[in-house]
């Protein structure tokens, strides 16, 4: 599992992230990049499946104002 979290006064709602992982990723109204959990989307921390962290992991590099953490 990885742990992923969006630091939302540092990202710029560019969408990058929900272009590349879009199953982890979503904007929420204000336009901010939120990550998407059971209980609909939050800033996170959030525990992520394996099988995502490589999208997550570009998502994280691609993102133009380094918003994005994610650890092991
Ligand atoms: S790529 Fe970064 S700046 Fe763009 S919406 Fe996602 S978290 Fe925000």
């Amino acid at each position: 599992m990885s742990r992923v979290e969006i630091d939302p006064n540092v990202c710029q709602a560019s969408g990058y992230c929900v272009g590349t992982a879009p199953a982890i990723f979503a904007l929420g109204p204000d336009g901010i990049a939120e990550i998407k959990d059971a209980q609909g989307s939050t800033p996170g921390p959030v525990e992520i499946p394996d099988e995502y962290r490589g999208l997550v992991e570009t998502a994280t590099l691609e993102c133009p104002s380094g918003a994005i953490t994610t650890s092991r």
